[in-house]
């Protein structure tokens, strides 16, 4: 067996390196990766070298959304502890919906930040990964009216190829996914599009989850969550925005922040287990271990609308 990795050395300087297989410990496992996603932030780290307010410390090894197989035991294991980061994947979840169990922790947190509640109204900015992922937990929780916006993505460069086919691409995923409502706003002021927002859904959402990581997105869910609502930043964007803070005071619009995640892969998991969310559309393009270069490329320019690529190793 050998441990080839994939490491970041600087801004667009990936290297797939050869590393000594570590020796685990008596409460270790050794896991053999076998599939890996690629995510948002991932992005950032190598072409931008930075991701929201946090600084890549170099060299960086690249993938954390994995799953993989136990190879190798320590003398005192038993089984996997509660409060391990490892999860054992039920024989229903294939490894790569398991490599998806990463982000989709991300959604079910916000989500519960949120407090989804059956029959609610749900506005999503973003369709990106992230956005594709709050959208079906919110319906798997029930929200019944459920509207996606596709205009901006956080991690695309000026230079990427953001053609409207591409983003209708991601909106018609988004259908398959279980949107109710798809919006393309390309045009207008967030004004306007809160406008346009409402028209759609019939109401002002209930929750907005922003899942863009722009100014634009957040400004839009300040202006259409309904008063009392919450605005959940899921996205992670500059870290300073100007936003029209005092529209969201004075309606009492709860602005809430996502890091990440706390005892959300076990739900992950079981909402996978019991199919009650599909995270299969996602997968648009699959990879190679070798052709790590490739993949990051093409998830890097939205290529062939390009949403989660899969990496086997
Ligand atoms: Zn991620």
């Amino acid at each position: 067996m050998d441990n080839t990795v994939v490491t970041l050395h600087g801004v667009n300087d990936l290297r797939m390196e050869k590393l000594p297989v570590p020796e685990v410990d008596r409460d270790e496992v050794l896991i053999r990766v076998t599939k890996v996603g690629l995510c948002g932030s991932d992005l950032c780290s190598v072409y931008k070298g930075t991701h929201g307010d946090l600084k890549i410390g170099l060299p960086c090894g690249m993938g954390h959304e994995a799953a993989g197989v136990v190879t190798k035991c320590g003398q005192d294991v038993t089984h996997v502890k509660p409060e391990s980061a490892h999860r054992r994947l039920p024989d229903s979840v294939s490894d790569e919906e398991g490599a998806v169990v990463e982000p989709l922790a991300v959604a079910v947190h916000a989500c519960r930040r949120a407090v989804v509640w059956a029959g609610c109204n749900v506005l999503v900015t973003g369709a990106g990964p992230i956005g594709l992922l709050c959208l079906s937990v919110a319906k798997a929780l029930g929200a019944t009216n459920i509207l996606i916006t596709g205009k901006e993505s956080g991690h695309l460069p000026a230079t990427a190829n953001t053609s409207s086919d591409i983003k209708e691409s991601r909106l018609t995923m988004a259908k398959q996914m279980g949107a109710d409502h798809t919006l393309l706003a390309t045009s207008g002021d967030a004004q306007s599009q809160a406008q346009q927002v409402q028209q759609i859904m019939g109401c002002q959402p209930d929750i907005t989850m922003e899942c863009s990581g722009t100014k634009a997105g957040l400004t839009l869910g300040i202006y259409v969550t309904k008063s009392g609502g919450k605005l959940v930043q899921v996205g992670v964007g500059p870290s300073e925005v100007t936003v029209p803070l005092t529209h969201a005071a004075v309606r009492e619009v709860d602005i809430l922040g996502v890091y990440r995640y706390v005892n959300c892969f076990p739900i992950a998991i079981d909402l996978l287990a019991k199919k009650l969310v599909d995270v299969k559309p996602l997968i648009t393009h699959r990879f190679n271990f070798e052709e790590f270069q490739k993949a990051f490329d093409m998830f890097h320019s939205a290529e062939d609308g390009a949403v989660k690529c899969m990496i086997s190793c």
